[in-house]
C-alpha cells in the first residue's frame, strides 16, 4: 500500500508513494508496475539504472519500443538537432515527415502511402475504421493472444484465462456490447477457426487484424499455410488483411515480417521500435487504400494534433537510417536470440523442467510448458506461477524482463554475447531453485 511505501527507505519506494498520490495507482500504463525496481532514473546501451542506484540489464525494451539500445547517439543527436528549428505548427506539411514517409514507403514492401500517428493504438484504431469505410462491412476478426492496442473495436481476448478463452473476454469496462459484438476471435494458426467465421458471418467481416508472431503471448511463430492462406482467404472473401507489425515491424527485418514471409497485407501498422523510444507510429498501405482518408478527399477522418510531429519524425528517420546503414544489425541480434534460445533449451532439459524458450529474431519467451506451442491452446498449458517465480528472481539478480506471464523479451544493438551468456548462467541458477522448491 502506499502507507508501506512511504515508510520504506527506498529511494524508489518513495516516488511511487508519492506518484499514487498524484497519478491513479502510480504509473501511467496499467502493466508498469509488478513489484521492484519501482523507479528507473536512468537508461543507456543495454543497461537501465533504478532510483537507487542499481543497474540492470533491460530486456525489457519498453515493451520493445527501443531497438538500438537506449540513448542511441545517432538517435538522440538527430533530436536535438530537430529541437529549436521548427516545433508544431500545425499547418501545411514539414519536410521531416517527409522524409520519414519516404523511407518508410522504400522500406515496408507493402507501402505505397503512411500515415504518421504518435501511438500503436491509433495506427490500428485507423486501420479497423478505413477498412470498415472501404469495405462497407461491420466486423472484425481478431486471434486469441493478439493485442492492438487499448481502443473498443480490439481490447480484448490477449492472456485470458482458459474458460473466457474465443468468448468476450474485455480488458475494460466501458466497452460498449455493440463493440464486443463486432469482432470474432478466431485461433492463431488455425485456418480452419477463421473459416468458420466466414461461414457464420458472410460478406460481413472487413478485416482481420494479426500480429504476423503474437509477441503479446511471447512468440507464436505463423506456419507458412497459415499466413498464404490467410492472405487467399481475406482476399476472396473480400476482406482486408492488416498485419499489425507494431512490434515485429524494423525489428525482425528493416521490412517488417512481411519481408521475412514474402506475404504482403493490405494495411501495416508499426510503431515502437521505429522511433528507438520517441513516440511514433504509422500506418501503411497502397494508394488505392490510404486515398480514402480525409486528407486525400476520402470519407475517413484523419486528424491528430501531434502527427507527424518534426520531434519524432527525426527520431524515427534516425533510427531507420541506422537499421538501412548495418545490415549486419539483423544477423546479430537474430544470432543473440539463437544462443539465447538455446541456452534456455538446453538449461531446461538438463534440469529436468518442462520449459520451451521460444522467440523469433532478438525476441526470446520462455514458456513453462512442454513444446509443441503453435497456437493459445498450447499456451493454455503454461504454469503461470513457475514464470512468476522464475520473473520475479531474475529481476533480483538485475535482469529486467516484461513482468507478464506469456510476454516476450528483447534483444536490442547494446546487448552483446557476454550479455546472453550471463543471463543464461543466472537463469540456470533461478531455474535450479525453481526446481528445488
Ligand atoms: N499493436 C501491438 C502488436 C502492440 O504490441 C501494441 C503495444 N503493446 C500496440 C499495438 C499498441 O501500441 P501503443 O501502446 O503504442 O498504443
Amino acid at each position: 500500500t502506499t502507507a508501506d511505501l512511504a515508510g520504506q527507505t527506498s529511494a524508489g519506494a518513495r516516488l511511487l508513494a508519492a506518484a499514487r498520490a498524484v497519478i491513479p495507482g502510480g504509473v501511467n500504463s496499467a502493466t508498469r508496475l509488478v513489484g521492484p525496481p519501482h523507479a528507473l532514473t536512468a537508461a543507456s546501451g543495454a543497461y537501465v539504472t533504478d532510483a537507487d542506484g542499481r543497474r540492470y540489464l533491460d530486456y525489457h525494451a519498453a515493451f520493445g519500443a527501443i531497438l538500438l539500445g537506449h540513448a542511441a547517439p545517432e538517435v538522440d543527436e538527430a533530436v536535438r538537432a530537430a529541437v529549436g528549428g521548427l516545433d508544431l505548427v500545425g499547418w501545411g506539411v514539414t519536410e521531416p515527415e517527409v522524409e520519414l514517409a519516404r523511407l518508410v514507403t522504400e522500406t515496408i514492401p507493402s507501402a505505397e502511402q503512411m500515415i504518421s500517428t504518435m501511438s500503436g493504438s491509433e495506427a490500428t484504431a485507423q486501420a479497423v475504421r478505413l477498412s470498415r469505410a472501404v469495405t462497407g462491412r461491420p466486423l472484425i476478426v481478431k486471434f486469441q493472444g493478439g493485442f492492438h492496442g487499448w481502443h473498443d473495436a480490439v481490447a480484448r481476448n490477449v492472456i485470458s484465462a482458459p474458460d473466457r478463452a474465443y468468448g468476450s473476454d474485455p480488458l475494460s469496462g466501458g466497452i460498449l456490447p455493440e463493440a464486443l459484438g463486432s469482432t470474432l476471435i478466431a485461433e492463431f494458426n488455425d485456418l480452419d477457426s477463421v473459416r468458420a467465421l466466414y461461414e457464420a458471418h458472410p460478406d460481413r467481416i472487413a478485416a482481420v487484424i494479426m500480429e504476423p508472431i503474437p509477441h503479446n503471448v511471447g512468440a507464436l511463430v505463423p506456419s507458412r499455410e497459415f499466413v498464404e492462406g490467410l492472405r487467399a482467404l481475406t482476399t476472396e472473401r473480400g476482406s482486408l488483411l492488416i498485419f499489425d507489425e507494431v512490434i515485429t515491424g524494423f525489428r525482425h527485418a528493416l521490412g517488417g515480417y512481411q519481408q521475412i514471409c514474402g506475404v504482403l497485407p493490405d494495411l501495416t501498422t508499426f510503431g515502437k521500435a521505429m522511433g528507438n523510444g520517441y513516440p511514433i507510429a504509422g500506418l501503411a498501405g497502397p494508394r488505392r487504400l490510404m486515398e480514402h482518408f480525409s486528407s486525400a478527399g476520402g470519407d475517413v477522418l484523419l486528424a491528430g494534433t501531434f502527427n507527424g510531429n518534426p520531434v519524432s519524425s527525426a527520431a524515427a528517420i534516425a533510427t531507420i537510417e541506422y537499421l538501412r546503414g548495418h545490415p549486419d544489425f539483423y544477423e546479430r541480434t537474430h544470432a543473440l536470440g539463437d544462443r539465447m534460445r538455446a541456452g534456455l533449451d538446453a538449461a531446461c532439459a538438463e534440469l529436468g523442467i518442462a520449459g520451451t524458450a521460444a522467440g523469433f529474431g532478438g525476441v526470446f519467451a520462455l514458456y513453462f510448458a512442454e513444446s509443441p506451442i503453435r497456437g493459445y491452446r498450447d499456451l493454455m498449458r503454461n504454469d503461470d506461477a513457475a514464470y512468476v517465480a522464475f520473473h520475479r528472481r531474475m529481476t533480483e539478480r538485475g535482469f529486467l524482463m516484461l513482468p507478464l506471464t506469456l510476454k516476450r523479451n528483447h534483444i536490442s544493438a547494446a546487448h552483446t554475447a557476454e550479455d546472453v551468456d550471463r543471463t543464461l548462467e543466472a537463469a540456470r541458477d533461478v531455474l535450479r531453485t525453481i526446481r528445488d522448491d
